[in-house]
């Protein structure tokens, strides 16, 4: 075995322990299901749905059938370890809780997600609230975009 083969699959053990570890401390009864969908969360860079999910634990275990991703997703989101988001017009799509704070672009005509942060608008928010009487708790920001037509 490569050294580079080694340490991938150190890193991923490491990613399991603390997959064990973060469903310990929500409460959560550890299962093959639970670890092999938070696997697929971690790794995600974009924000899939269920059938996606559901897809890619496959390798995992093949017999992961959809009614169980869906119940192991939901159970997730519940102990507030992933989030769900219902952007217009698509299914609902989750994503990693633990992930830096992030706002979201939704691509109108491919349906692509397109994560971005800024100082300015979440100091603006703050601000808002502030003047409202309010201490900002959280918040979610999704725009809606088309790509400009490129100029040469
Ligand atoms: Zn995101």
């Amino acid at each position: 075995m490569s050294t580079a083969k080694r340490a991938t699959n150190s890193r991923a053990e490491k990613m399991a322990e603390k997959h064990v570890a973060d469903l310990q401390d929500a409460g959560l009864r550890i299962t093959p299901q639970r670890i092999a969908i938070l696997r697929v969360l971690a790794e995600a860079e974009d924000h899939p749905d269920v059938a996606e999910i559901h897809q890619r634990v496959q390798g995992d275990d093949p017999k992961i059938s959809i009614a169980t991703a869906y119940r192991t997703v939901a159970a997730l989101e519940q102990a507030g370890m992933i989030h769900r988001h219902t952007f217009e017009g698509a299914s609902a799509r989750f994503e990693r809780v633990n992930k830096k704070h992030h706002d979201h672009i939704v691509d109108l005509d491919t349906g692509e997600i397109v994560e971005f942060h800024s100082d300015l608008i979440e100091q603006l928010q703050a601000d808002i609230a502030a003047a409202l009487g309010y201490e900002l708790v959280h918040h979610r920001l999704e725009l809606y975009c088309r790509k400009r037509p490129q100029t040469p």
